[in-house]
């Protein structure tokens, strides 16, 4: 029962790039239950079945990790050490390794799960202080395209639309999503707006015919990787078919011309050919879209993991520019973050191809602003390295140190092979995580114990531009410290060593002063909200940004971008750019005749860290599987529940078969949430590619080539 001290905190979940309000019940430093936050403007009064079950996932022996650690070699077993000893070594090592090899052999591998704040202090502690663009995050793996299609066609990285716009769609275009799984509460508002209003088109564009297909009036079970070639013939159609909007194109764009030229060959016939779906659907496809009053198109990592994330992302936010389909109620190209805090993280800058404030370390100009508004000379250079290069790097001894804050790469990395002998290799890997059965602790040297959803405070960006705070309700476990501190503690003591000055730089007395920082670099660029502040959105409640002050703010300003037509591209005129039409790296063939996707289930977060905490959640889906087409079963002779190799170019796991007639033949579909801590083998990604796009860097999880054979 409730003691005295019972109390209600308003937080965030942690889980999804939704954002949804929560109420924690707490009380005696134990969370009781979890329920939706009825005031918060993104969720309504809606969770889902992950959000529900938050509460039976924070209290559990043995899951956490409590105090510090430290191994002085591989052959230790690491011991338990104090918070104090713990900062010294990795000042220490760290200090030793910049001495020794240079800034650029550290770097910084960190996560949408981290904070903002969080986040803020990692970017200037490797910039700012060790002298390095080496930093980057798991984002990359989810919405890095999403930022390069931004940025080249609508010249910033700003998804347009609002949560609000998902009921005011006429015509809503799904691609490379399925947010009955990924984003579920947004699928049920989606749901509710077609029940209000039947007569709203939904197309599904997807190799499965997921459980989103249940809204669809048309899906395009496109084979996988050919979105390219689809929304490419949808606008040919769209402009022979006089569907595209040429006063707002004359007005307000840039290089259709071209672009125009260059989709001519991308007939109905043609992308039939391509994608595998009849021509006439395509047609059916792009009538739709171009003649609806507004269309919304709702997209995610089926676009975004891909070798062509960014010709993806640019070609569907071409079919918005060429129809005018964006700045009003119910359009936009709307790109779903995958992670609670993907948004705040590139907001902060923190990924090796970014700047604080939407800035770009490439621009000598926006290098020289961020320094001043930090404090320092100067920033670094050299051009950092991505997710995937971090590991390259140390695999190839080229980067010595590595820093790992709230993410598992032993588990969610592809080619695992590769990613485990890279760690082995690193000199030192320094790992702060929360919870004891991450499989990257397994390579960690320095164990930094960190706080987690629901001790830490905050603030978070979800995929429609809202801030929201994330507040603590209970105090963390052991020694285990919020990850701000925790990173706070280090930089100080390696600024003694290195540039005792600088030691100042970190010296913050609680979150809201790293927000106020944070906050004051986003003056005068895109996303402008220098004037939020943590009490305000105590306050005011969550709040979209760009963010103008006022007696009284006009939420309509924020809630959609671009409304007057003018974009943050110098000229005010959006960008049709298109990267052409690839075939994925790596193709099917005699050997790997398969086409292998990995995506979520409906009840797991990622690497399972946390939702495999509680059994509710795990009842949904109990064991990985590799799931089949019956075309597929048959030729392989393989029935349900059979053990099947599945093989890749990179290895091979044994896995239960299941016969499932939502996939297309020659498709199969591999749940990505297993890793070592759950099953035999090196985890999922032991199959999976990291084959890249060049200009996102991220890598293509959605293919492999793959074959399957009775174990
Ligand atoms: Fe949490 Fe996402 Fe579910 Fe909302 S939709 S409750 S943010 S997992």
């Amino acid at each position: 029962a409730a003691g005295d001290d019972a109390r209600v905190t308003r937080s965030i979940c942690c889980y999804c790039g939704t954002g949804c309000g929560v109420r924690i019940h707490s009380s005696a430093g134990r969370v009781l239950t979890v329920d939706a936050d009825p005031l918060h403007p993104s969720n309504q009064g809606l969770l889902c079945s992950k959000g529900r079950a938050l509460a039976g996932t924070v209290h559990h022996d043995g899951s956490r990790v409590l105090s510090a650690q430290w191994r002085g070699s591989r052959s230790e077993r690491r011991r338990d050490i104090a918070l104090d000893e713990a900062y010294d070594i990795a000042a220490r090592e760290l200090a030793r390794i910049i001495e020794t090899h240079g800034p650029n052999a550290v770097a910084f591998y960190v996560s949408g799960q981290l904070l903002t704040e969080d986040y803020a202090v990692f970017n200037k502690m490797a910039r700012a202080l060790v002298g390095t663009n080496n930093i980057d995050t798991n984002s990359r793996l989810c919405m890095s395209s999403a930022v390069t299609g931004y940025k080249l066609t609508l010249g910033a990285d700003a998804p347009p639309a609002c949560y609000d716009d998902l009921a005011l769609a006429d015509t809503v275009l799904i691609a490379g999503a399925n947010p009955a799984f990924a984003h579920p509460v947004l699928y049920q508002r989606l749901a509710a707006a077609k029940a209000a209003r039947p007569d709203m088109k939904v197309i599904v564009v997807d190799p499965r015919r997921t459980d989103t297909c249940a809204l669809a009036d048309l899906h395009l079970p496109i084979l996988a990787g050919s979105d390219v070639a689809l929304f490419h013939a949808m606008l040919n159609i769209m402009v022979w078919d006089g569907l595209v909007d040429d006063d707002y194109i004359a007005r307000h764009t840039a290089g259709f011309a071209p672009l125009k030229q260059r989709i001519h060959e991308f007939t109905p016939g043609a992308a039939e050919n391509i994608c595998g779906v009849p021509a006439q659907d395509i047609v059916k496809a792009a009538h739709w879209f171009g003649r609806a009053g507004s269309a919304l198109s709702l997209y995610a990592m089926g676009l975004n993991q891909s070798s062509s994330g960014t010709a993806k992302n640019t070609a569907l936010i071409h079919l918005h520019l060429a129809t005018g389909q964006i700045g009003r109620p119910g359009t936009g190209p709307f790109s779903l973050t995958g992670q609670p805090n993907a948004m705040g993280g590139r907001e902060a800058g923190a990924m090796a191809t970014l700047l604080p404030g939407h800035r770009d370390p490439g621009n000598a100009a926006h290098r020289h602003e961020v320094a001043r508004l930090w404090g320092v000379d100067s920033l670094p250079e050299l051009p950092g390295r991505t997710a995937l290069d971090i590991f390259e790097g140390l695999r190839q001894g080229r980067v010595k140190a590595v820093w790992i804050a709230a993410t598992n790469p032993a588990q969610s990395l592809p080619d695992q092979a590769r990613v485990r002998a890279a760690l082995s290799r690193a000199e030192l890997v320094i790992v702060q995580e929360a919870f004891s059965h991450a499989e990257t602790l397994a390579y960690a040297d320095l164990v930094l114990p960190a706080a987690t959803w629901p001790e830490k405070s905050g603030t978070v960006t979800n995929s429609e531009r809202r801030i929201s705070r994330v507040r603590a309700a209970i105090t963390p476990p052991g020694d285990a410290r919020p990850d701000w501190q925790l990173a706070c503690a280090v930089a100080r003591r390696l600024a003694r060593r290195i540039a005792p000055w600088k030691a100042a730089l970190f010296d913050y007395d609680g979150e809201a002063a790293i927000f106020a920082e944070h906050a004051r670099m986003t003056a005068g660029q895109d996303l402008d909200y220098s004037a939020l502040t943590h009490e305000i959105l105590d306050r005011d409640g969550p709040l979209q940004w760009p963010y103008k002050p006022g007696k009284a703010p006009d939420p309509a300003a924020s809630a959609r971008l671009y409304q007057d037509g003018v974009f943050p591209t110098g000229d005010g005129r959006a960008r049709f750019h298109d990267g052409g039409y690839a075939p994925v790296a790596e193709p099917v063939s005699a050997q790997y005749p398969l086409r292998l996707t990995s995506g979520r289930m409906r009840d797991q977060w990622h690497s399972m860290t946390r939702s495999s905490l509680e059994t509710a959640l795990t009842r949904h889906a109990e064991e990985p599987r590799i799931y089949l087409h019956p075309s597929d079963m048959r030729r392989g002779r393989v029935s349900d529940d059979d053990l099947v190799r599945v093989r890749t170019r990179r290895g091979v796991l044994v896995l239960p078969a299941r016969q499932d007639d939502a996939l297309r033949p020659g498709h199969t579909f591999l749940p990505m949430h297993w890793g070592s801590a759950f099953m035999a083998g090196d985890g999922i990604n032991a199959l999976t590619s990291s084959a890249r796009d060049p200009l996102s860097h991220q890598p293509e999880l959605k293919h492999s080539a793959a074959s399957v054979q009775a174990a």
